[in-house]
Protein backbone atom coordinates (compact mmCIF):
# COMPACT_ATOMS: atom_id res chain seq x y z
CA UNK A 1 0.00 0.00 0.00
CA UNK A 2 1.39 3.20 -0.73
CA UNK A 3 0.06 6.50 0.92
CA UNK A 4 1.04 9.86 -0.93
CA UNK A 5 0.80 13.24 1.26
CA UNK A 6 0.73 16.40 -0.39
CA UNK A 7 2.08 18.99 2.05
CA UNK A 8 3.88 22.08 2.95
CA UNK A 9 4.98 20.30 6.14
CA UNK A 10 6.54 16.91 4.50
CA UNK A 11 9.00 16.66 8.24
CA UNK A 12 5.76 16.96 10.41
CA UNK A 13 4.04 13.83 8.69
CA UNK A 14 7.46 11.79 7.97
CA UNK A 15 8.34 12.66 11.69
CA UNK A 16 5.14 10.98 12.85
CA UNK A 17 4.19 8.20 10.32
CA UNK A 18 8.24 6.81 10.63
CA UNK A 19 7.71 6.01 14.34
CA UNK A 20 6.23 2.89 15.95
CA UNK A 21 4.33 0.42 14.57
CA UNK A 22 3.62 2.66 10.87
CA UNK A 23 7.06 3.18 11.03
CA UNK A 24 7.84 -0.59 11.24
CA UNK A 25 5.76 -1.32 8.09
CA UNK A 26 7.44 1.08 6.39
CA UNK A 27 10.91 -0.60 7.21
CA UNK A 28 9.78 -3.63 5.92
CA UNK A 29 8.75 -2.48 2.85
CA UNK A 30 4.60 -3.10 3.94
CA UNK A 31 3.50 0.14 3.37
CA UNK A 32 5.30 2.92 1.88
CA UNK A 33 4.89 6.98 2.85
CA UNK A 34 5.90 9.61 0.44
CA UNK A 35 5.59 13.01 1.17
CA UNK A 36 5.19 15.52 -1.49
CA UNK A 37 6.29 18.95 -0.99
CA UNK A 38 3.83 21.41 -2.11
CA UNK A 39 6.41 23.99 -2.08
CA UNK A 40 8.78 22.41 -4.61
CA UNK A 41 6.12 22.63 -7.43
CA UNK A 42 6.01 26.89 -6.97
CA UNK A 43 7.02 28.64 -9.87
CA UNK A 44 7.18 31.55 -8.07
CA UNK A 45 10.66 33.53 -6.92
CA UNK A 46 10.18 33.50 -3.28
CA UNK A 47 8.40 29.80 -3.67
CA UNK A 48 4.91 31.63 -2.16
CA UNK A 49 2.36 28.87 -2.65
CA UNK A 50 -0.46 31.05 -1.02
CA UNK A 51 -2.04 34.70 -1.81
CA UNK A 52 -5.19 36.44 -0.53
CA UNK A 53 -8.18 35.67 -0.92
CA UNK A 54 -10.30 37.07 -3.94
CA UNK A 55 -13.22 39.26 -2.81
CA UNK A 56 -11.57 40.09 0.49
CA UNK A 57 -11.58 38.38 3.92
CA UNK A 58 -9.19 36.98 6.28
CA UNK A 59 -6.21 35.06 6.06
CA UNK A 60 -4.19 33.42 3.04
CA UNK A 61 -5.69 30.58 0.71
CA UNK A 62 -3.37 28.04 -1.20
CA UNK A 63 -2.99 28.30 -4.68
CA UNK A 64 -4.35 25.47 -7.44
CA UNK A 65 -1.41 25.31 -9.55
CA UNK A 66 1.68 24.34 -7.23
CA UNK A 67 -1.04 21.13 -6.19
CA UNK A 68 -1.95 20.40 -9.94
CA UNK A 69 1.71 20.13 -10.73
CA UNK A 70 2.40 18.18 -7.51
CA UNK A 71 -0.47 15.59 -8.74
CA UNK A 72 0.24 15.47 -12.05
CA UNK A 73 4.19 15.19 -11.86
CA UNK A 74 2.94 12.25 -8.89
CA UNK A 75 1.20 10.51 -11.82
CA UNK A 76 3.40 10.55 -13.95
CA UNK A 77 5.87 8.85 -11.66
CA UNK A 78 3.44 6.38 -10.40
CA UNK A 79 1.77 6.05 -14.25
CA UNK A 80 -1.56 5.93 -12.13
CA UNK A 81 -3.75 8.92 -11.49
CA UNK A 82 -4.71 7.73 -7.42
CA UNK A 83 -7.86 8.61 -5.51
CA UNK A 84 -7.33 11.99 -4.02
CA UNK A 85 -8.54 12.79 -0.62
CA UNK A 86 -9.21 16.37 0.73
CA UNK A 87 -8.35 16.45 3.82
CA UNK A 88 -11.45 19.21 5.30
CA UNK A 89 -13.94 19.93 8.25
CA UNK A 90 -16.25 19.95 5.89
CA UNK A 91 -16.21 16.71 4.60
CA UNK A 92 -17.82 13.28 5.59
CA UNK A 93 -16.19 12.34 9.15
CA UNK A 94 -13.78 9.46 8.56
CA UNK A 95 -14.82 5.99 10.26
CA UNK A 96 -13.72 2.73 10.39
CA UNK A 97 -15.93 1.74 7.56
CA UNK A 98 -14.23 4.19 5.33
CA UNK A 99 -10.91 2.96 6.53
CA UNK A 100 -11.81 -1.13 5.71
CA UNK A 101 -13.22 0.37 1.80
CA UNK A 102 -9.68 2.70 1.51
CA UNK A 103 -7.68 -0.12 2.92
CA UNK A 104 -8.40 -1.75 -0.38
CA UNK A 105 -6.85 0.62 -2.67
CA UNK A 106 -3.08 0.14 -3.37
CA UNK A 107 -1.99 4.20 -3.87
CA UNK A 108 -3.59 6.60 -2.09
CA UNK A 109 -3.25 10.70 -2.05
CA UNK A 110 -3.94 12.85 1.36
CA UNK A 111 -4.15 16.22 0.28
CA UNK A 112 -3.48 18.64 3.29
CA UNK A 113 -4.73 22.73 2.95
CA UNK A 114 -3.07 25.18 5.31
CA UNK A 115 -4.14 28.52 6.10
CA UNK A 116 -7.64 28.90 4.88
CA UNK A 117 -7.43 26.08 2.73
CA UNK A 118 -7.01 25.70 -0.88
CA UNK A 119 -8.52 27.19 -4.39
CA UNK A 120 -11.66 25.62 -5.18
CA UNK A 121 -10.41 24.88 -8.40
CA UNK A 122 -7.88 22.80 -7.52
CA UNK A 123 -10.02 20.57 -6.06
CA UNK A 124 -12.23 20.51 -8.79
CA UNK A 125 -9.66 19.05 -10.44
CA UNK A 126 -8.03 16.46 -8.07
CA UNK A 127 -9.84 15.84 -5.18
CA UNK A 128 -12.23 12.37 -5.46
CA UNK A 129 -12.90 12.34 -1.80
CA UNK A 130 -13.66 14.75 1.23
CA UNK A 131 -12.66 13.72 4.40
CA UNK A 132 -12.71 15.24 7.67
CA UNK A 133 -12.02 13.50 11.36
CA UNK A 134 -14.52 15.35 13.20
CA UNK A 135 -16.08 18.76 13.41
CA UNK A 136 -13.79 21.09 14.64
CA UNK A 137 -11.26 22.86 12.54
CA UNK A 138 -7.51 22.68 12.60
CA UNK A 139 -4.63 24.64 11.74
CA UNK A 140 -3.54 22.28 8.44
CA UNK A 141 -4.38 18.89 7.40
CA UNK A 142 -1.48 17.49 8.58
CA UNK A 143 -2.78 15.66 11.54
CA UNK A 144 -5.71 14.65 9.85
CA UNK A 145 -3.94 12.55 7.01
CA UNK A 146 -1.62 10.87 9.78
CA UNK A 147 -4.78 9.62 11.82
CA UNK A 148 -6.32 8.15 8.57
CA UNK A 149 -2.74 6.92 7.54
CA UNK A 150 -2.28 5.45 10.48
CA UNK A 151 -5.73 3.81 10.52
CA UNK A 152 -5.89 2.16 7.13
CA UNK A 153 -2.30 1.13 7.68
CA UNK A 154 -3.73 -1.26 10.57
CA UNK A 155 -5.85 -3.04 7.79
CA UNK A 156 -2.92 -3.35 5.40
CA UNK A 157 -2.05 -7.59 6.15
CA UNK A 158 1.10 -7.92 7.93
CA UNK A 159 1.04 -4.44 9.53
CA UNK A 160 0.14 -5.73 12.65
CA UNK A 161 1.61 -8.62 14.48
CA UNK A 162 -1.35 -10.09 15.49
CA UNK A 163 -3.55 -10.50 12.42
CA UNK A 164 -6.99 -10.96 14.78
CA UNK A 165 -6.63 -7.82 16.73
CA UNK A 166 -8.06 -5.36 13.90
CA UNK A 167 -11.34 -7.89 13.58
CA UNK A 168 -12.24 -7.94 16.88
CA UNK A 169 -11.77 -4.39 17.77
CA UNK A 170 -13.96 -1.68 18.51
CA UNK A 171 -16.20 -0.52 15.67
CA UNK A 172 -15.46 -4.07 13.59
CA UNK A 173 -19.10 -5.41 13.12
CA UNK A 174 -20.45 -1.84 15.21
CA UNK A 175 -19.95 -2.98 18.59
CA UNK A 176 -17.04 -1.37 20.60
CA UNK A 177 -14.46 -4.10 22.58
CA UNK A 178 -14.92 -5.71 25.56
CA UNK A 179 -12.88 -4.92 28.41
CA UNK A 180 -9.35 -5.89 28.75
CA UNK A 181 -6.74 -6.98 31.65
CA UNK A 182 -3.46 -8.11 32.37
CA UNK A 183 -1.24 -8.84 35.39
CA UNK A 184 -1.04 -7.93 38.04
CA UNK A 185 -4.34 -10.21 38.99
CA UNK A 186 -5.48 -7.92 42.28
CA UNK A 187 -4.39 -4.16 41.30
CA UNK A 188 -5.11 -1.69 44.10
CA UNK A 189 -7.74 -4.37 45.46
CA UNK A 190 -9.24 -4.52 42.50
CA UNK A 191 -9.61 -8.24 40.80
CA UNK A 192 -9.62 -8.86 37.38
CA UNK A 193 -13.08 -10.67 36.28
CA UNK A 194 -12.68 -14.28 37.54
CA UNK A 195 -13.80 -15.70 34.04
CA UNK A 196 -10.71 -14.45 31.87
CA UNK A 197 -8.77 -16.46 34.56
CA UNK A 198 -10.96 -19.62 33.70
CA UNK A 199 -9.05 -21.11 30.77
CA UNK A 200 -12.78 -21.66 29.46
CA UNK A 201 -12.25 -20.13 25.94
CA UNK A 202 -16.44 -21.05 24.99
CA UNK A 203 -17.36 -18.82 28.56
CA UNK A 204 -14.61 -16.31 27.91
CA UNK A 205 -15.48 -15.64 24.02
CA UNK A 206 -19.40 -15.30 25.83
CA UNK A 207 -18.52 -12.52 28.53
CA UNK A 208 -16.24 -10.54 25.83
CA UNK A 209 -19.41 -10.33 23.78
CA UNK A 210 -21.88 -9.50 26.42
CA UNK A 211 -19.43 -7.18 27.77
CA UNK A 212 -18.94 -5.33 24.09
CA UNK A 213 -22.73 -5.18 24.02
CA UNK A 214 -22.78 -4.07 27.24
CA UNK A 215 -19.85 -1.55 26.56
CA UNK A 216 -21.99 -0.09 23.25
CA UNK A 217 -25.23 0.31 24.82
CA UNK A 218 -24.05 2.42 27.46
CA UNK A 219 -21.32 4.18 25.39
CA UNK A 220 -22.28 4.63 21.57
CA UNK A 221 -26.05 3.45 21.55
CA UNK A 222 -26.19 4.89 18.23
CA UNK A 223 -23.59 2.14 17.00
CA UNK A 224 -26.42 -1.01 17.95
CA UNK A 225 -28.63 -0.37 14.65
CA UNK A 226 -25.85 -1.96 12.60
CA UNK A 227 -24.18 -4.26 14.88
CA UNK A 228 -25.35 -8.29 13.95
CA UNK A 229 -26.25 -9.62 17.24
CA UNK A 230 -27.37 -13.49 17.05
CA UNK A 231 -31.25 -14.02 18.70
CA UNK A 232 -29.71 -14.75 22.03
CA UNK A 233 -27.49 -11.72 22.30
CA UNK A 234 -30.40 -9.73 20.69
CA UNK A 235 -32.45 -10.78 23.95
CA UNK A 236 -28.93 -10.15 25.84
CA UNK A 237 -29.12 -6.59 24.77
CA UNK A 238 -33.19 -6.25 25.22
CA UNK A 239 -32.54 -7.10 28.75
CA UNK A 240 -30.03 -4.42 29.27
CA UNK A 241 -32.29 -2.09 27.97
CA UNK A 242 -35.13 -3.02 30.34
CA UNK A 243 -32.94 -2.88 33.11
CA UNK A 244 -31.32 0.68 32.67
CA UNK A 245 -35.09 1.45 31.76
CA UNK A 246 -36.22 0.21 34.92
CA UNK A 247 -32.76 0.98 37.37
CA UNK A 248 -31.90 -2.69 37.98
CA UNK A 249 -28.21 -4.02 38.46
CA UNK A 250 -26.92 -5.70 35.94
CA UNK A 251 -27.65 -9.06 35.22
CA UNK A 252 -25.22 -11.78 36.47
CA UNK A 253 -23.92 -13.59 32.86
CA UNK A 254 -22.51 -16.43 34.57
N1 LIG B 1 -11.59 27.69 6.02
C1 LIG B 1 -11.76 26.26 6.06
C2 LIG B 1 -13.21 25.94 6.35
O1 LIG B 1 -13.89 26.69 7.07
O2 LIG B 1 -13.69 24.88 5.88
C3 LIG B 1 -10.92 25.66 7.16
C4 LIG B 1 -9.46 25.74 6.85
S1 LIG B 1 -8.47 24.97 8.10
C5 LIG B 1 -8.04 26.33 9.09
C6 LIG B 1 -6.99 24.59 7.25
C7 LIG B 1 -6.91 23.18 6.74
O3 LIG B 1 -6.91 22.29 7.83
C8 LIG B 1 -8.01 22.70 5.83
O4 LIG B 1 -7.80 23.07 4.50
C9 LIG B 1 -7.95 21.20 6.02
O5 LIG B 1 -7.02 20.60 5.14
C10 LIG B 1 -7.45 21.05 7.44
N2 LIG B 1 -8.49 20.69 8.43
C11 LIG B 1 -8.94 21.48 9.43
N3 LIG B 1 -9.84 20.85 10.18
C12 LIG B 1 -9.98 19.61 9.68
C13 LIG B 1 -10.78 18.49 10.02
N4 LIG B 1 -11.63 18.52 11.05
N5 LIG B 1 -10.65 17.37 9.28
C14 LIG B 1 -9.81 17.33 8.22
N6 LIG B 1 -9.04 18.37 7.85
C15 LIG B 1 -9.11 19.50 8.55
Amino acid sequence: MNFHILTLFPEMVMGGLSTSITGRAMEKGIISVEAVNIRDYSKDKHRHVDDAPYGGGAGMVMQPEPICDAYEDLCARTGRRPRVIYMTPQGRVFTQQIAEELAREEELVFLCGHYEGIDERALELVATDYLSIGDYVLTGGELPAMVMIDCISRLVPGVLNNEVSAEVESFHDNLLEYPQYTRPEVFNGLAVPEVLLSGHHKNIEKWRREQSIRRTLERRPDLLKGANLSKKEQKYLEELIREQETGENEPDSH
